[in-house]
């Protein structure tokens, strides 16, 4: 794993939620970076944060949403650095879709139904000028379908979505979000959708995609067991708050944060030394008003006075093994 290059940086990102109930504070002061050729995970539960952090990466946090502080330094190819927040739309037409692209939960609602797949396929490649007009478009859009396993591309490409099975619309909108050969995709808990033999065949086929085209991945699930086949390095989200980032091998072996241990007793993991399954009580906190200090603090056996007074920052405990918690913070007594 090569962590010398890197693809995008998050630097302090804070996205808040105006709503009519309250400022949700959905995003607190996270920072990580991606390097070029790597597998990065995010995991935790539903609300956490993980597809705000996802769509802030090309500054489209949906209304009422605001990113209130942050910085996110995306690396061009040519080696120039530009903060995603700070450029003008055209600017980030160029690098959506075609130099970062997504690949998100729902392929229904990434699919219109009105138009052919093939279609949908190749217009994205005409926009970005990777194709000089449809009809090469056509023609590259049944390679890439091939490429994603679809039986009869030939066939396949003129259907419309609703011909398509869920798997095969899911094949299909991978094909879509590989068709400008981006430098970073993005997958939103691509397959939890899907039932477990096709989430596994395409859990394998979208590792074999990012493997030979040397992409980077950065993949957004809840599932521990996707991490362990997909990742080489993993940032566990709670609350808006990374609280444990290290690489995946270690994350199963020697988790440090409590809620980390939490996570991997509560799912059959093989790689896990957790022998029996425990939910982790209570719930995720209102963000509206999340708890002092520590915001995992209301539910941790391990909750000290410090921990509910002390926002803990992440820091390295060992080599590229970060923590966010008083337990391992030197130099005080949790
Ligand atoms: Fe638990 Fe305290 Fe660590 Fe938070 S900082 S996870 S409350 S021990």
């Amino acid at each position: 794993m090569n962590l010398e290059k890197p693809l995008i940086e998050v630097r302090d990102l804070y996205v808040n939620f105006y709503t009519y109930a309250g400022v949700v504070k959905a995003i607190n002061g996270v920072t990580f970076t991606i390097h070029e050729g790597e597998k990065f995970c995010m995991v935790g539960e539903t609300g956490c944060g993980k597809t705000v952090i996802s769509r802030a990466l090309t500054n489209i946090v949906p209304p009422p949403g605001r990113i209130a502080k942050g910085e996110i330094i995306y690396h061009r190819s040519n080696g120039e650095a530009v903060n995603i927040l700070k450029l003008s739309n055209d600017e980030l037409r160029k690098i959506r879709g075609k130099e970062i692209s997504y690949i998100i939960q729902d392929p229904s609602s990434a699919l219109d139904p009105l138009y052919q797949v093939g279609f949908q396929i190749g217009e994205t490649m005409v926009d970005h000028g990777t194709v000089k007009d449809m009809k090469e478009a056509f023609s590259k859009a049944v390679k890439l379908l091939k490429n994603v396993l679809i039986p009869d591309p030939h066939k396949r490409v003129k259907n419309y979505p609703h011909e398509l099975s869920g798997g095969q619309k899911q094949r299909a909108v991978i094909s879509m979000g590989m068709s400008n050969v981006p430098r970073l995709l993005i997958a939103d808990e691509p397959t939890s959708n899907l039932d477990v033999t096709v989430q596994a065949q395409l859990l394998e086929l979208l590792k074999r995609l990012v493997e030979e085209g040397q992409l980077t991945l950065f993949l957004i699930t809840h599932d521990m067991g996707v991490i362990a086949e997909m990742c080489d390095r993993v940032a566990v989200l709670y609350a808006g708050n990374i609280v444990e980032l290290a690489p995946v091998d270690e994350i199963f072996k020697n988790p440090k944060h409590p809620y980390t241990i939490g996570l991997l007793k509560a799912v059959p993991n093989p790689q896990s030394n957790i022998e029996r399954l425990e939910p982790i009580p209570g719930t995720i906190p209102n963000l509206i008003n999340p708890p002092s200090g520590c915001r995992f603090h209301p539910r941790c056996p391990y909750v000290k006075d410090i921990c509910r007074e002390r926002e803990p920052k992440l820091k390295e405990i060992t080599h590229n093994h970060y923590v966010a918690c008083w337990l391992y913070d030197r130099g005080v007594r949790a």
